[in-house]
């Protein structure tokens, strides 16, 4: 806070809380806010009837609990009087802000992430092994898909994707965060909602699903064919794979996010689908399925060791097919750690 001249930190739903305190908000009208001054005692105002959830944490923070006729914008207003700058989280709720808007009139205000981001994007040991162990759920799911045991041909994209949702909870995840199923030329669209099209024989199925384990998230993007490969399938899959293993081998700490981004492109631009691989090459994953360091160009950040991000180029033609292959990569002293290990081959199906 010291650095970015910040005199208030303000943190209420979202991950921010849970990340520093252990107690995550309830997603709620009622205000639930963490007031972290620079100088001075952090107090978690509280609805009243929320307070029995906190485990304390004297030394941490003070719970000042609110009861149903207060006013909690006061409040907190109160605690954060005097300050200049105060930042505050990127979901809070705009009727929180607004309400506290006219309450501090003085201050300037900006968004946490400069303070609480380059805490969050470095795992510790313990993130890191939770986050393998949502890798590895998930890579189970990946086999059986690649191994033909989860029926595709006569289904709908809807119904296999209720089947992955199942199996990520039945492999210990404690929420489903997506189950993108995309057939065809439906593929074409990275983040298509699975629908009513049926699966049919000889053409690709991207499935890309994750959910969150013990707090952390899971997220791997893997295509099969239902029979035979086509010839202009298996053409743009030997770019893609190759693109995504350099892009991996390329997260070395040091290395510039957007050094990983170009490696990627590089090699499917050059191709000659440059023009069809419309995203960024991947986002970081923690606690929430996106979030910092973004590999993209434009963010020269260094990798360090503890960053942990996807690694998921695509190439989508429209009408015709789209393709996406992505692990989870953790950047780290002794070289890029992938977390995600099934096999990264066009798989062929019977279905
Ligand atoms: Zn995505
Ligand atoms: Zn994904
Ligand atoms: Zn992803």
């Amino acid at each position: 806070m010291t650095d970015q001249g910040v005199d208030t930190l303000l943190l209420s739903v979202g991950h921010d809380l849970p990340y520093l305190t252990g107690y995550e908000a309830m997603p709620l009208e009622r205000l639930t806010m963490l007031v972290v001054p620079r100088d001075g005692d952090v107090s978690l105002v509280i609805p009243q009837l929320e307070a029995p959830r906190v485990i304390e944490q004297p030394g941490v923070f003070g719970l000042v609990p609110w009861g149903e006729t207060e006013d909690p914008t006061a409040i907190v207003a109160k605690l954060a009087s005097g300050a200049r700058t105060v930042a505050v989280g990127d979901q809070m709720w705009a009727r929180f802000l607004v309400e506290l808007l006219p309450q501090l009139p003085d201050a300037s205000y900006r968004r946490a992430v400069d303070v609480v981001g380059p805490l969050r994007r470095v795992k510790d040991d313990a993130e890191i092994e939770a986050l393998a162990a949502a890798g590895a759920a998930v890579d189970r799911i990946a086999r059986e898909l690649q191994s033909g045991a989860i029926p595709l041909v006569g289904r709908t994209e809807a119904e296999v994707s209720a089947h992955l949702s199942a199996r990520i909870l039945e492999e210990g995840h404690d929420v489903v965060n997506f189950a993108i199923v995309a057939a065809g030329e439906n593929a074409a669209s990275p983040h298509h909602h699975a629908g009513s099209r049926v699966i049919r024989e000889g053409e690709i199925v991207l499935c890309d699903f994750g959910g969150t384990m013990a707090g952390y998230c899971s997220d791997t993007t893997r295509c099969v064919v239902t029979g035979e490969i086509p010839a202009d399938i298996a053409e743009a899959y030997e770019v893609l794979h190759t693109a995504q293993q350099a892009a991996v081998a390329a997260a070395e700490v040091g290395t510039p996010c957007e050094e990983v981004d170009r490696t990627a492109r590089r090699i499917i631009t050059e191709a000659g689908y440059g023009e069809y691989f419309v995203h960024r090459t991947g986002h970081g994953i923690g606690l929430e399925a996106h979030e910092d360091p973004y590999i993209v160009e434009g963010n020269d950040l260094p990798l360090a060791h503890g960053h942990a991000f996807s690694v998921e180029p695509g190439i989508y033609v429209p009408g015709r097919f789209g393709m996406r292959l992505e692990d989870i990569v953790v950047a780290t002293d002794d070289g890029p750690r992938p977390l995600n290990a099934s096999d990264h081959l066009l798989a062929t199906v019977d279905g």
